[in-house]
């Protein structure tokens, strides 16, 4: 007989660490199936200075080790490996990995968002050290500096803006003429002075010193193929995240952008006993802090749940 535990934790990054120290500490016993590639987007990140309680900051792989040792301490069981398939039902929740069969009550995925990434060797090699995927995180390290923002969407748009509070200059590199970004976010950068837009052009190298720190980026026009260099101390790629739902297809509430729908105020989706935390739920903030306290929420509503059973099934012995 498989083992049915209270909780299994789908995803390894803030929201489901703290899901599963909350869940540990609320002697749920959880399983977190926390992916090959643990860690999540704080992994591909350098400097973390947003996250409160780490007064001199901290690496972002760094942070992620914390987090898991602190969730450790209190029993949380780890499989670092990817989920394959899972069967939610009203009652039993089945995750698989492979052949590996693990049965729960509850499940809380916290799964994350990918970044979307241009694909270059050198934007991977260069990660963390001059490119950047989160302007609110990084924006405070480019202060008097220069930077580029590749993106048409509101994302780069407000980015490019945010960017410029601290940067000397703003370039933003778009794909096309026209715009995704909404008109007020296109007039809002046109009107500020510090930012350049350099149109129909992609990004076809960033240009690194042999330290790997960041210095510019070769540019090509797509109607002419002129090739250009713009030099450059961070490269910002907003090009849109992905959510990681493609386990979840047909089972669980999605939006159009395929991010979990969870009911307003809770991390409930529509399955009972499935809850969603973290950026797979949030398109808006997606921030460490942001994706630990919904990890916590999660936890906290799984365990409310449990009691809820509990109680149900209690009250029917007794009737
Ligand atoms: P998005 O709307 O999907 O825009 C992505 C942008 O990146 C597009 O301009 C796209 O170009 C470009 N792009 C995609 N792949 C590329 C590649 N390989 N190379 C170069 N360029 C590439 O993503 P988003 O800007 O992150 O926005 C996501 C959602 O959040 C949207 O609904 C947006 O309105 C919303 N959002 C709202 C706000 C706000 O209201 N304050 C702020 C941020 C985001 P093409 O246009 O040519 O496809």
């Amino acid at each position: 007989m498989t083992e049915v535990r209270d909780v299994i934790i789908i995803g390894g990054g803030p929201a489901g660490y703290t899901a599963a120290l909350y869940g540990a500490r609320a002697n749920m016993n959880p399983l977190v199936i926390e992916g090959f590639q643990w860690g999540g987007q704080l992994m591909i990140t350098s400097d973390v200075e947003n996250y409160p309680g780490y007064p001199d900051g901290i690496l972002g792989p760094e942070m992620m080790q914390d987090f898991r040792r602190q969730s450790e301490r209190f029993g949380v069981e780890y499989i670092t490996d990817d989920v394959t398939r899972v069967e939610f039902s009203d009652q039993t929740h089945k995750v698989f990995i492979g052949d590996d069969e693990y049965q729960a009550r509850t499940v809380i995925v916290a799964t994350g968002a990918t970044a979307r990434q241009l694909g270059l060797d050198s934007e991977i090699e260069l990660q963390g050290r001059g490119v950047s995927y989160c302007a609110v995180c990084d924006a405070a390290f480019f202060r008097d500096k220069a930077v580029i923002v590749v993106g048409g969407g509101d994302s780069a748009l407000e980015e490019a803006n945010f960017l410029a509070k601290f940067a000397s200059k703003v370039t933003l590199v778009h794909r096309r003429e026209e715009f995704r970004a909404s008109p007020i976010m296109v007039d809002r950068a046109r009107s500020n002075d510090k930012i350049e837009f350099v149109l129909d052009a992609v990004v076809t190298e960033v240009l690194g010193t042999e330290e790997g720190k960041v210095v510019g980026a070769r540019v090509e026009n797509v109607n002419t193929g002129e090739a250009s260099e713009i030099e450059t101390d961070g490269f910002f790629v907003a090009i849109g995240h992905d959510p990681n739902t493609a386990l979840f297809t047909d089972i669980l509430d999605m939006d159009d952008d395929g991010y979990l729908l969870t009911r307003e105020g809770s991390t409930e989706t529509n399955i009972d006993g499935v809850f969603a935390s973290g950026d797979v739920q949030d398109h808006i903030y997606r921030q460490a802090v942001t994706a630990a306290a919904s990890g916590c929420m999660a936890a906290l509503d799984a365990e409310r749940y449990l009691s809820a059973l509990e109680h149900a099934a209690a009250d029917e012995i007794a009737v």
